[in-house]
């Protein structure tokens, strides 16, 4: 009987480019747990506009470090659709956290260094056990940077807000356009863990790729890994 190894598998790459598509996919496939990164930075985000703690864009970041404390961030699974979804100090706010009203204020949050220290501390106990897909910004360079196995993902910016226009009502694709290209300029500039592909990490990019080609793809990388970790 094998014994297959159970491995770290971190998941990077610009907004909206199906990390998380594939991501969800891979550990339903293989029985892992999946952690979307980018919800916990949402829901911070929008703990701080319910809380008015973003002020004419500027973080009220004195504010914000003595609220730390009181944001609880968890994730459950809706035994009706069977998804995960996000929740905040024990309300649900899966639908909140993808408007545009977070979308546009969230990387103000994220370049934060408390918020992202305290982040960083949940999400390396929720892979301390490993059998773990996380997906975000900054998982293969600083969350995990030992994970077997680093994914960075890329698509170009319109076919990425193509994409995310076709799972919203009414959607403004040039706006949407506007958003993901200020975002991956913010992550990728931010001082602290910003966006960058870790140095041995696989590139994908999947502008011309199906959901299926991509998740087949993920499976190869993943069954490469397991055999050479356990030929
Ligand atoms: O993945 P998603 O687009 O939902 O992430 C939202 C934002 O959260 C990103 O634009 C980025 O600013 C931040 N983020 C991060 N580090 C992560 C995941 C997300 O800074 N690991």
């Amino acid at each position: 009987m094998t014994n297959t190894p159970r491995i770290t598998i971190a998941i990077d790459g610009f907004s909206s480019c199906g990390k998380s598509t594939m991501a969800k996919e891979l550990a339903r496939r293989i029985g892992y747990i999946y952690i979307d990164s980018g919800a916990m930075y949402r829901a911070v985000t929008l703990y701080c506009l319910d809380n008015n703690l973003i002020i004419d864009n500027t973080v009220q970041r004195d504010a914000l470090a003595q609220a730390m404390e009181n944001i609880k961030i968890g994730f459950v699974t809706n035994p009706t659709t069977g998804k995960q979804e996000t929740y905040l100090n024990g309300v649900c706010v899966e639908k909140e956290i993808r408007t545009m009203r977070v979308s546009q204020c969230v990387s103000l949050v994220s370049q934060i260094d408390f918020v992202r220290t305290a982040l960083v501390a949940q999400q390396r106990a929720m892979g301390e056990a490993k059998g773990i897909v996380m997906d975000g910004r900054d998982i293969g360079t600083a969350v995990f940077p030992d994970a077997e196995m680093k994914i960075f993902v890329t698509a170009s910016a319109r076919v990425r807000a193509e994409r995310r226009a076709a799972e919203m009502e009414d959607a403004d694709i040039d706006a949407i356009e506007r958003n993901i290209a200020m975002r991956d300029e913010t992550d990728m500039t931010r001082e602290i863990s910003p966006l960058r592909k870790a140095d041995d990490a696989i590139e994908l990019d999947n502008s011309h790729m199906t959901i299926a080609e991509q998740d087949a793809w993920l499976k190869a990388r993943y069954n490469e890994v397991i055999e050479r970790l356990n030929p």
